[in-house]
């Protein structure tokens, strides 16, 4: 329906300041999966910016699979991502998990994400579809790519017109990975939806070896973004720091991206 390209043939852009996700920009989303304190979030803003990429990713509210694991630093969080934002100048995406906190939320933050496994909160969704505020809206880890597109269109309908879709990987019976990448979704996506796309390599690898590989190959197959998590000391992280680059992994990762971006 309206996510469709029948709905709509040419490409949707989401704009964010400066940020145009699926024009010709590359769009990078990186920072930590959970904003840990002032310190770790301005010293992973500075990385970004200074590697090039575009939008400082930081998770405040963190639906953990554990209900004894970090939750996130909740309302502190919201507070250092704004802060941040205004003093590097850089957009900021974090995750919603309860539609009660999405209008509070608007005023810290640029990107609302929800996560894979919101992906169907239909309540949430229709929520955000009345903010009218980017929302990238990752794939649920076990649905099809038409339950995908028929969760924007919670958002289309409402009127928000700004819906960015994210690749996360998918439950398969492969264990060597976190979750199986899918590749295929990203032409499938570019062939039967107008919207744009980014890619989460971390959270499909589960291993920051495997991070680059899966995000050049992203790049290749179309995509026209990426969101990736990257931490000052991955070893200290609270969350996902076996997934998460170094700052340094992740300048080499930049550089090697771009006569891929070029490229296609
Ligand atoms: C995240 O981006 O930190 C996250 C929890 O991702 P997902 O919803 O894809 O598991
Ligand atoms: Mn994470």
């Amino acid at each position: 329906k309206l996510a469709s390209r029948e709905f709509r043939k040419q490409n949707s852009v989401v704009t964010i300041n400066d940020v145009q996700v699926g024009g010709q920009q590359l769009v990078v989303m990186a920072g930590p999966c959970a904003v840990e304190s002032e310190a770790q979030l301005t010293e992973a803003a500075g990385v970004v910016k200074d590697a090039g990429a575009v939008i400082l990713r930081g998770g405040a509210f963190k639906p953990r699979t554990s209900p004894f694991s970090f939750q996130g630093l909740k309302q502190a969080g919201l507070e250092l991502l704004d802060k941040t934002r205004q003093n590097f100048g850089l957009p900021v995406i974090t995750e919603v998990v309860d539609a009660q906190d999405a209008e509070m939320m608007a005023d810290y933050v640029d990107i609302f994400q929800v996560g894979s496994r919101n992906m169907q909160n239909y309540s949430l969704l229709t929520c955000l579809g009345k903010i009218r505020r980017p929302v990238v809206l990752k794939r649920g880890f076990a649905c099809t790519i038409t339950e995908w597109l028929t969760a924007a269109d919670y958002l289309l309908s409402e009127g928000n017109e700004q819906v960015i879709l994210c690749e996360r990987g998918i439950r398969t019976f492969e264990d060597s990975t976190r979750f199986s990448l899918d590749i295929s979704s990203i032409p499938v996506i570019k062939k039967y939806s107008h919207l744009p796309l980014v890619v989460d390599p971390s959270h499909a690898a589960g291993h920051y070896s495997l991070v680059p590989a899966l995000a050049k190959a992203a790049i290749a197959a179309g995509a026209d973004g990426l969101l990736i998590e990257m931490h000052p000391d991955p070893r200290k992280a609270l969350v996902d720091g076996i997934q998460s680059l170094s700052p340094s992994d992740f300048r080499q990762l930049m550089a090697d991206l771009k006569p891929i971006a070029a490229a296609v």
